[in-house]
């Protein structure tokens, strides 16, 4: 049996969906802050598939053998509406699963950040980077509860053996991502859809690389797996990095959008670059994305142009 924590949020529900074709039994289990029933709904009528509402705040039971914890807001917009809430999630909800991996004797797997290396002074980043992190900003409740629930991870195994796994996820982007999370993927794809204007943040010089889903699930089903030990933590991600400005053109190229690029204020302590070393995951798991940004993109554009059409729920 596998637990998923976060399970109906975007990336939880391509990781039980995947869970379940490879024959896993698997529990989601999920508040529904971000996510939603109607990304598992597919998956509802699976016997191997149950879904449990559930907050990981609160100590949660069952007889598991791994546990992928995916559950926290990823989203600057979401994962700030409730600040004390994300730290609490990370904090407290990774010690209540560390305490069930000790007592089913399970294997855990914890979805980290690029975010941990705050906005970063060295570039590309790789994993023995510290980071350049401000523990008191608005992004501080995600990037700080993201570290300290890696220091949590790393005592457990150091105090106790518990049997852990660290990867550190780069800006990923697909199908099922939240029309209203005001991630810069969405926002663009549905502004762009709907011939609005293009809200570019800053001058838009600041980069990011973005990582098609299926790529990213595969990473993390490999890093769990993986027989040499390896712990992580481990970077994953797409080493292709495109400045904001010329993702929005991107954008609008492939949408055949009439949208125009407007100028809003850079948030405060917005990351300038962004890119991530994968030669670790390169070697130790055999992993590197195959799917190029634009062919991404157009998935990606499909999906959110049905459910603006109602197609999908
Ligand atoms: P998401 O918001 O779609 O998914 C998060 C899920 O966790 C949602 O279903 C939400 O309802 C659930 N959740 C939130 N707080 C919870 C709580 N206290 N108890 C139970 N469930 C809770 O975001 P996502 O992009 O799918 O991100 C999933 C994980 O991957 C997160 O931990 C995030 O930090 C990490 N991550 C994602 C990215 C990315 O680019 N998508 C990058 C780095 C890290
Ligand atoms: N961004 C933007 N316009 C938007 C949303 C985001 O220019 O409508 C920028 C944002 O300032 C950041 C980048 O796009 O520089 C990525 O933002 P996102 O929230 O997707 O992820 P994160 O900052 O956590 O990497």
């Amino acid at each position: 049996m596998i637990l998923v924590t976060g399970g109906a949020g975007f990336l939880g529900s391509h990781l039980c969906e995947r869970l379940i074709k490879e024959g896993e039994k698997v529990i989601c289990l999920d508040n529904l802050f971000t996510g939603s029933k109607a990304n598992i709904s597919h998956l509802l009528s699976d016997k191997n598939f149950s879904f449990v509402q559930h907050d990981i705040i609160e100590v949660f039971s069952a007889d598991v053998k791994k546990i992928y914890n995916f559950a926290c807001p990823a989203s600057p917009v979401h994962y700030q509406f409730d600040a004390i809430k994300t730290l609490k999630t990370s904090v407290f909800g990774i010690e209540n699963m560390l305490n069930l991996a000790e007592k089913c004797g399970a294997r855990i797997l914890q979805a980290s950040t690029s975010e941990v290396y705050g906005d970063p002074a060295v570039h590309p980043q790789r994993e023995d980077y510290w980071g350049n992190v401000n523990p008191i900003g608005i992004r501080s409740c995600y990037d700080e509860g993201k570290r300290a629930a890696e220091t949590l991870m790393f005592d457990y195994h150091r105090q106790r053996n518990t049997d852990i796994r660290v990867i550190r996820i780069f800006n990923t982007y697909g199908p099922r991502m939240a029309e209203n999370d005001g991630r810069v993927v969405s926002n663009f794809i549905v502004q762009a859809l709907k011939n609005e204007n293009i809200t570019v943040y800053g001058d838009g010089s600041q980069t990011r690389s973005f990582c098609y889903v299926d790529d990213l699930i595969d990473g993390a089903i490999k890093m769990m797996n993986n027989k040499k030990g390896f712990i992580g933590p481990v970077n994953l991600g797409n080493t292709a990095e495109t400045p904001i400005i010329e993702f929005a053109k991107i954008i609008i190229e492939l949408t055949g959008s009439k949208s125009k690029i407007v100028t809003k204020p850079l948030p405060q302590d917005d990351p300038t670059q962004r890119r991530p070393d994968i030669s670790l995951a390169e070697k130790m798991l055999d992993w590197r994305p195959s799917v190029e940004l634009r062919s991404g993109l157009e998935k990606t554009i499909e999906y959110f142009d049905r459910k603006l059409k109602g197609e999908i729920k």
